[in-house]
C-alpha cells in the first residue's frame, strides 16, 4: 500500500486574536493550500476511500491526500465549501455535535473568542455536494478521562445525530484533542466507527491502526512552503532547519 497523508485543520477564517493564529487558516492561505497540494501532483481523496484501501478493498492513487477539519465550525461553509467545491476536495468535516447550530462554548473555555457552529441545513447541503461528515464527540471532553459510560454516549450519540441528520453511515471518528486510550478506540470500533483520526503527526500507511491515523496539523500561520515541507517530510515540525534534522535522525536512526 502506499503510504498516505491526511490534513488537519480546524477554522477557515481570519484570526481575531493571536492563539487563534494556529487554528485559524485565513481563507486566502487555505485556497493557497489547496493550489499547493495540487500543483505538487498530490491526489485529494475522501476518507472513504481510505478506509476501502486500509480493508484492502481499493488501492489509493499515488501521493494520496486527505483534508480533515475538525469541529464544525460555521466559517467551513462561509469560507472553506466554495474552495473545496473549485479544487474538487471531498473534504471530511468532524462535527461536534451538542454544538450544531451554536456557538463554540467549549472553546471559550480554552480562552478562545466566540465563534459560530455550523448547522445541519449548511451540513446537509455541503453532504449534497462532495463533503463527508465524521463524528468528533457531543460535547468535545477529553475521552481518556472519562468513565466507560460516559465515553460511550459522546462516540455513540454522535454518530447516531449525523446519520440520522443525513441519512447516511457515518464512518469516521475524530479523537477531540487527539485524546484517546485503548478504551476509547475499543467504543469507537463497538460503535461501528471504521477509522479513528489522531492527532499525531506523521505519513500513514497499512501498518497504521486504522483507530489511530496519523494527520499532519496545517497551522493558520503556515505559508505554501511550509506546507510544502509537511507534506513531503510528514511532520508538524517543519522549521527551516527541518530538512536537515530529517536527514540525520534517518543516518543516526538504524533501528
Ligand atoms: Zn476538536
Amino acid at each position: 500500500m502506499e503510504r498516505f497523508t491526511i490534513l488537519m485543520y480546524h477554522m477557515i477564517c481570519e484570526p481575531r486574536t493571536a492563539k487563534e493564529a494556529r487554528y485559524a487558516c485565513p481563507p486566502q492561505r487555505f485556497r493557497q493550500h489547496m493550489q499547493t497540494i495540487k500543483d505538487k501532483g498530490f491526489e485529494p481523496v475522501s476518507l472513504k476511500q481510505v478506509g476501502l484501501a486500509m480493508s484492502g478493498k481499493a488501492a489509493l492513487p499515488r501521493n494520496a491526500i486527505a483534508i480533515t477539519i475538525d469541529d464544525g465550525l460555521e466559517d467551513n461553509y462561509t469560507n472553506a465549501f466554495a474552495i473545496m467545491s473549485e479544487f474538487n476536495i471531498p473534504a471530511t468535516i468532524f462535527l461536534t455535535t451538542g454544538y450544531m447550530g451554536g456557538q463554540n462554548s467549549w472553546m471559550q473555555g480554552e480562552g478562545f473568542p466566540s465563534r459560530p457552529m455550523l448547522n445541519w441545513t449548511q451540513v446537509k447541503e455541503m453532504a449534497r455536494h462532495g463533503i463527508a461528515f465524521g463524528a468528533h464527540s457531543v460535547n468535545h471532553p477529553r475521552l481518556s478521562t472519562l468513565q466507560k459510560t460516559a465515553a460511550h454516549a459522546e462516540i455513540y450519540d454522535s454518530k447516531q445525530e449525523i446519520e440520522e441528520q443525513l441519512g447516511s453511515a457515518c464512518e469516521h471518528f475524530a479523537y477531540p484533542y487527539g485524546d484517546f486510550i485503548e478504551q476509547t478506540t475499543e467504543l469507537v470500533k463497538e460503535a461501528g466507527f471504521t477509522l479513528g483520526c489522531s492527532t499525531r503527526s506523521g505519513f500513514n500507511n497499512n501498518e497504521r491502526s486504522p483507530f489511530a491515523l496519523h494527520r499532519i496539523e496545517v497551522y493558520g500561520t503556515d505559508p505554501k512552503w511550509k506546507l510544502k515541507q509537511k507534506i513531503t517530510f510528514g511532520h508538524n515540525d517543519a522549521s527551516l532547519f527541518f530538512p536537515v534534522k530529517y536527514y540525520v535522525d534517518r543516518l543516526t536512526d538504524r533501528s
